[in-house]
């Protein structure tokens, strides 16, 4: 029984190792992505800043050219003015001047505001453009880094199953059930036994099963956790 135990040793070993690295190959990869669709969400939010810029930019430009046109109908009233007869007629064309007028300051107070949210536009698009120069250095780096790691893990996950194989072929059909039961329900199938303690669960192993494990005819489980008990003796 003793070298079941010796290679049930090796097998949780080699498991804990897979373990490790199957999970990397499944993380690191998500990990890329995520650094990916981040870089992306700033590249989109950009160019959506810059599309509304553009839109501020046509506003104003409406604006300016609405502008332009009233002040040359400002200047043709007023110069019709002159020519203006009645008393009558020179108040109510001076009165659509005066209304003109006021529309044009209207204007005018639009199109500041229009200046002022392309100031603040561009102002914030520099800074998010900054920001995304140094997370592209930055993730492309980390990026670089995950592929290296995951081209290692690769090149060492396939001869650890070659491995683990090889010590599957050493353990008996009827021990393997049992490792693969608690393994998968507990992650480590395999407790030593140190000063009669279980270190699976720090149970108290009971005399005469102690006694039993140090005789090595068969495999014990601890009656608490389940866990297959070794020692170190003849170690
Ligand atoms: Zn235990």
């Amino acid at each position: 029984m003793r070298d079941q135990i010796t290679a049930l040793k090796e097998l949780q070993k080699i498991d804990i190792d897979l373990k490790e690295i199957e999970i990397n190959l499944e993380k690191f990869p998500n990990i890329i992505s995520d650094f990916t669709s981040e870089i992306n969400q700033h590249k989109e939010s950009i160019t959506n800043q810059k599309s509304a810029l553009t839109e501020i930019e046509k506003a104003k430009s409406l604006l300016e050219s609405e502008l332009e046109q009233n002040e040359l109908s400002i200047k043709k009233a007023e110069e019709k003015l002159f020519e203006i007869k009645t008393h009558k007629e020179y108040e109510a064309l001076q009165k659509e001047i005066a209304d003109m007028k006021r529309s044009n300051s209207d204007l005018e107070e639009q199109i500041l505001q229009k200046l002022e949210e392309i100031e603040n536009s561009e102002k914030k698009i520099a800074v998010d453009e900054e920001t995304l120069t140094s997370k592209e250095t930055e993730y492309s780096q980390k990026i670089e880094e995950y592929q290296l790691q995951i081209e290692e893990l690769k090149i060492v996950h396939e001869p650890k199953i070659v491995e683990k194989n090889k010590i599957l072929e050493r353990i008996s059909t009827e021990v393997l059930p049992i490792y693969e039961k608690i393994s998968n329900k507990n992650g480590q199938a395999l407790a030593l036994v140190v000063n009669e303690l279980c270190t699976g669960c720090n149970m108290n192993i009971p005399p005469q099963l102690y006694n039993h494990i140090l005789t090595e005819t068969e495999i014990h489980q601890c009656p608490s956790c389940k866990r297959i008990l070794y020692t170190t003796q003849g170690e």
